[in-house]
């Protein structure tokens, strides 16, 4: 088992042979047939530029990812962080939100100007980011970060496991821990 401090220093590694360049060619790992220890939990936006995977530069195996648009934290979500917390003994949970993220732009644009046929499935979404754009004044960049605080509150655990936020940025591919 990593702990919570070792896997957060992994992944500062990682993001910066990211930004470097100096990153990693992952293969497949045959050997993580017979199960997986993944050191750290990323929540993450489902945007396609943001991949954890990726911007940490880890490989198979080494990561439990949970993607869905804003990086927002229902009961399905934190299902899945509880899964890989209590059966895998992952100690690190990221709460992984980005700059220009479209989903708390959408509710930033929903509160100023709200649209009659918004579907199911997105209104859950833009609900789950809204107390956080309100509480940010509606300023974009301070919302983007007040929406992973957000995240992180709602994924509170005992003992060892540790709950951090963090933010990618689109334009350096650094990722800065808030
Ligand atoms: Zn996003």
């Amino acid at each position: 088992m990593i702990s919570a401090k070792d896997a957060l220093q992994k992944l500062i590694d990682g993001n910066k042979r990211y930004v470097t360049g100096d990153n990693s060619l992952h293969t497949h790992k045959s050997d993580l047939v017979d199960g997986q220890k993944p050191f750290a939990v990323v929540i993450g936006c489902s945007d396609s530029r943001v991949a954890p995977e990726i911007v940490f530069d880890q490989g198979s195996g080494e990561l439990f990812v949970v993607r869905v648009a804003g990086n927002v934290v229902g009961p399905l979500e934190r299902g899945s962080v509880e899964y890989a917390v209590e059966h895998l003994g992952v100690q690190l949970v990221i709460v992984l939100g980005h700059t220009g993220c479209g989903a708390v732009n959408a509710t930033l644009s929903e509160l100023e100007n709200p649209s009659q046929n918004l579907s199911h499935g997105l209104k859950s979404i833009v609900e789950n980011i809204k107390p956080s754009v309100i509480a940010a004044d509606l300023n974009i960049d301070e919302a983007i970060r007040e929406n992973v605080r957000t995240s992180v509150k709602n994924l509170e655990f005992e003992g060892d496991v540790q709950v951090v936020g963090a933010e990618f940025c689109l334009e350096s591919g650094a990722v800065t821990f808030l």
